[in-house]
């Protein structure tokens, strides 16, 4: 698989659910992968997409190393968080736009607070627990509490990011609806959900944008 082909499928998927081409929106999940490999990977392909792909990584300093030798050929490389947010390592996110794994006011404290040293804070996802066997996301009894708490830090939420249990579709479709169901709730309108083993059944649901690490680079 490479880039266009994910690309390809998601189309397809769109159209399938009767979905408008383009509603969806690919971020390529680049953890774990060189500078060289995002180049051949995933830049080399920035024109398929309006605005290119977001890079996501989920580890502070590798973001932070990534973002220093990258956004250096390319300033117009929109950066996505999405790993779990320790508090001691927000420092490292300034070049982020969108963090995907907000999990509490804490964070979002964090957060806000980074933001305003550097002129400008990133707009955030909250994410939500599956309710399988997972250690990170709000809860969704929480979940409204945990929205206007972190609100009143001043942070955009834009949305809600959800993982489903891998290889189990009926689960992952039941997620992705309710998750679903919840963003339209609360009024938010970017839901992050999908990835290499579920996307089109993401798409099939509502996502906006999915996050796609090893078919991109297998
Ligand atoms: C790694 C990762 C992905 C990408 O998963 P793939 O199976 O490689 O497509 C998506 N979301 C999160 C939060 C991840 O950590």
């Amino acid at each position: 698989m490479s880039l266009p082909d994910v690309l390809a499928g998601i189309r397809a998927a769109e159209r399938a659910a009767g979905r408008a081409p383009g509603s969806v929106r690919l971020v390529a999940v680049t953890k774990g992968h060189s500078p060289d490999e995002i180049r051949t990977r995933i830049l080399a392909h920035a024109a398929l997409q309006p605005g290119g792909f977001p890079l996501a990584e989920s580890r502070g300093q590798e973001l932070r190393d990534k973002a220093a030798e990258l956004s250096a050929e390319r300033p117009e490389i929109e950066w996505h968080f999405i790993g779990p947010l320790q508090l001691n390592k927000v420092k490292y996110l300034r070049s982020v736009r969108l963090v995907h794994s907000l999990e509490d006011v804490r964070q979002a404290r964090a957060l806000a607070e980074a933001g305003a040293k550097w002129g400008h804070a990133p707009a955030v996802l909250l994410q939500v627990h599956n309710g399988e066997a997972q250690k990170h996301g709000i809860h969704p009894q929480a979940l409204r509490s945990v929205y206007a708490e972190v609100v009143q830090t001043g942070l955009d939420v834009r949305g809600l990011m959800v993982m489903a249990p891998e290889g189990d579709a009926d689960a992952a479709r039941r997620i992705f609806r309710d998750t679903a169901e919840r963003a339209h709730d609360l009024g938010l309108p970017e839901l992050s959900m999908g990835m290499s083993g579920d996307y089109p059944l993401a798409v099939q649901a509502g996502a906006t944008l999915v996050r796609v690490g090893r078919s991109l680079f297998s």
